[in-house]
């Protein structure tokens, strides 16, 4: 991984080609900020770099042999470290080495929900055991290859536990030489604070719709005018914007429910409604909580849109062609009422009520909202 491979964050680039640069890399760095943002990206390209033999402009080179060993996860002085499931087979992160690196060739992005799934068991808890920390502590009691350093790269260090935090902790107060500990955080508070208050840290803040959506144009060949909404709503991160581009199928399928229910309350064709609300509760359970958020979602940017702030809409093109027709139809007098049906529907569909009634319960409160 190379510093220009990560979309965005040229100051935190800039910062840490300085450090290394100039042979002043903290012993132990925390790279903290939201998911989906690129922090491990950012750590793989700080260690490729310390120990390219040829760096290049700001950059590692990606030929020499440390850069390919690198790019391969294969690096000799590099300890990459994560949590892990005893239930899944092991209790270090070596055991499940081969797991780990076809994760790290799926995305840079880390989806922890994704290594969830990996690792076999969607609920379980990873954890990085205190085994972790003596095996760290074991092998960077050999001499380094050559490299000018050993790197540990430590992902989600809030999943140790108290014994292997304390173990680690020595490593921290008392750093080796030649070592260098890169620490990559989603939840900093979450890490004990002994070791937390002991580490540089180093902030990578959300990135700007316009770099999310870029990197959808350039990576997934969305189109501007697509891609800009979508990067609204993952709220900087490229991996919630990566989600919502898979669920995209599901929201073709929500407009059109949206729809159909829109034009026939309009109508006031009750027969046709009742028939609607037995295919928005054949959504199932999940999917019917997740159509009423985005129910909600359509209602504020109608109202949105109705109120001529442009800047302010978020919403893809097959979206804004019904748009233009409905969003008349969303006012100071509605809007307030139909945000909070939807928003009620959604309660009492995720805590087990019969989706047929309360669909049709909607649809019936629509027709009147709809009159105002
Ligand atoms: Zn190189």
């Amino acid at each position: 991984m190379r510093f220009s491979e990560i979309l965005g964050h040229e100051s935190v680039k800039e910062r840490l080609r300085t450090m290394a640069d100039n042979d002043r890399l903290p012993h132990a760095l925390v790279i903290e900020g939201p998911p989906g943002t690129g922090k491990f990206a950012m750590a793989r390209a700080t260690a490729q770099y310390i120990h390219c033999a040829n760096r290049t402009d700001g950059d590692s080179c990606g030929h020499c042999p440390s850069c390919v060993q690198h790019q391969s996860f294969n690096h000799i002085d590099t300890i990459y470290s994560f949590p892990v499931l005893k239930s899944a087979g092991g209790a270090v992160s070596d055991d499940f080495m081969s797991l780990w690196k076809e994760f790290l060739n799926d995305s840079p992005y880390m989806d922890f929900e994704s290594w969830q799934r990996m690792l076999g068991n969607p609920n379980g808890q990873p954890v990085i055991y205190v085994d972790e920390s003596q095996e760290i502590i074991r092998k960077l009691s050999f001499t380094s290859h050559g490299a000018s350093c050993k790197v540990v790269i430590m992902w989600l260090p809030e999943k140790m536990n108290n014994q292997c935090a304390n173990k680690l902790l020595k490593l921290i107060e008392e750093p080796l030489p030649g070592v260098k500990l890169i620490f990559v955080s989603n939840s900093p508070g979450a890490i004990l604070p002994t070791i937390y208050s002991r580490l540089q840290r180093l902030e990578m803040k959300r990135l700007s719709d316009g770099e999310v959506s870029s990197y959808l144009q350039a990576c997934h060949s969305i189109a501007p005018e697509d891609a800009l909404p979508l990067a609204h709503l993952a709220g900087g991160s490229v991996l919630a914007a990566e989600k919502a581009l898979s669920s995209h199928g599901e929201n073709r399928e929500f407009l059109e429910l949206f729809q159909k229910l829109m034009r026939l309350a309009y109508q006031r064709k009750i027969g046709l409604l009742k028939k609607w609300s037995q295919d928005a509760a054949a959504l199932g359970r999940e999917q019917a909580g997740r159509f009423c958020g985005y129910c909600q979602r359509q209602i504020r940017e109608n109202f949105i849109a109705n109120l001529k702030i442009e800047q302010l809409n978020y919403l893809n093109r097959e979206e804004t062609a019904f748009s233009r027709n409905f969003s008349p139809f969303i006012n100071e007098r509605n809007v307030e009422q139909l945000s909070s049906l939807f928003n009620k529907a959604e309660e009492d569909i995720l805590a087990n009520g019969n989706g047929k009634i309360i669909f049709f319960d909607v649809a019936v409160k629509v027709i009147l909202l709809l009159k105002r």
